[in-house]
């Protein structure tokens, strides 16, 4: 059984104690009838901490937080289109771990690790390893961006770049601060909503005190996923005065409908989080069964336009290949 308790434990050790095991996750969710439906890739292994299965539905077979993480059989298919890089990211790194597609800004990947694995997700084929910062990349990544002065804003991505320790992280700032051309660093983070104890005192402490504006964009697809325990953490962001936003995947069957991105924006809003994005799904092999198709993307968009007010419709984006930003849908397209 999931301790509820679990939530209370240090980010580290519910880090450490993520469930691998489908047997124990079903288990837990008295779904053991699944079971038959479950198949695990090896190169994406199922892993999904305790604290975000305490937000799942006991007996639900169609929780939205679970269909992200149980891995399905429907990984295996092969459907044309769904490629295993698709943004043809393995082609952009100009220094390792480093990525510049966009004018003013540069993703760095700090890490390869997640702390759960999202079964849409777009770099599940992505060769880490190779791709890395080296032990000497922090003096490439500094020649590069100041090479670069159009650069302005470093955003610290992975994996998640809060998978790694606050030490790691702080040396991280302390270089990006010594560049006096970047104004803003960015996270991009899943861990907020999936171990919220990740937020903790001395991370806060120090992102507050950054002589740069920080942003972090947090990454939640259903309103279950923001509990009172997790809204309470990101309301202490919020406090430090960290900006906070929000980016979610549109996918088929979790979060596909008015009333669960109305619930979804609403409940972010609650807890002190603007949305910002809601991305198609990437055609990434494996995830083919979580696309949902553009029409009705545009279509939802217009009902959120009739239903939230404008500052709670995150953009509808989809990322191309070859574009400098992120792509809106042509939402005006048979209207
Ligand atoms: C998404 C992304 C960014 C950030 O884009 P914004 O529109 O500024 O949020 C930057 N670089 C890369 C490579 C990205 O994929
Ligand atoms: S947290 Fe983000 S990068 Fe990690 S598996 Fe999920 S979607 Fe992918």
């Amino acid at each position: 059984m999931i301790n509820h308790l679990i939530t209370q434990k240090n980010w580290q050790t519910q880090l450490s104690e993520a469930i691998t095991s489908v047997d124990e996750l079903l288990s837990a969710l008295s779904l053991e009838s699944l079971r038959t439906d479950v198949y695990v890739p090896k190169h994406f292994e199922m892993r999904v901490p305790r604290a975000f299965v305490a937000k799942m539905n006991i007996g639900d077979r169609d929780d939205p937080l679970l269909k992200q993480v149980l891995p399905d059989q429907k990984e295996q298919l092969n459907i044309t289109g769904y490629v295993a890089d698709p943004l043809g990211e393995n082609a952009q790194n100009p220094v390792k771990g480093l990525l510049h597609k966009y004018q003013s800004r540069v993703l760095l990947t700090i890490t390869g690790a997640c702390a759960i694995h999202c079964r849409y997700c777009f770099r599940q084929h992505f060769d880490y390893s190779a791709n890395m910062p080296t032990a000497d990349a922090k003096e490439h990544i500094v020649n590069y961006i100041t090479d670069h002065p159009e650069i302005n804003e470093v955003i610290l991505s992975g994996g998640d770049p809060l998978n790694v320790t606050n030490r790691r992280i702080f040396a991280w700032l302390d270089t990006l601060e010594s560049i006096s051309q970047v104004t803003t660093i960015r996270l991009h983070t899943r861990l907020p909503v999936v171990i919220p104890a990740r937020l903790d005192d001395e991370l806060l402490g120090r992102l507050s005190q950054s002589r740069c504006q920080i942003v972090m964009v947090i990454h939640c697809n259903h309103a279950n996923e923001i509990d009172e325990l997790t809204a309470r953490y990101l309301q202490r962001v919020k406090a430090a005065g960290i900006t906070l936003l929000n980016q979610a995947v549109l996918l088929k069957d979790i979060n596909d409908s008015v009333e669960a991105q109305t619930q979804l924006s609403q409940c972010l809003f609650a807890a002190g989080v603007l949305p910002y994005y809601l991305h198609v799904l990437d055609k990434v092999a494996g995830a083919a069964h979580f696309d949902s198709d553009e029409q009705s993307s545009i279509e939802l968009y217009w009902s959120l336009l009739a239903v939230l007010p404008g500052y709670l419709v995150p953009k509808l984006v989809k990322e191309l290949p070859n574009k400098p930003f992120k792509v809106p849908l042509n939402i005006y397209e048979d209207v």
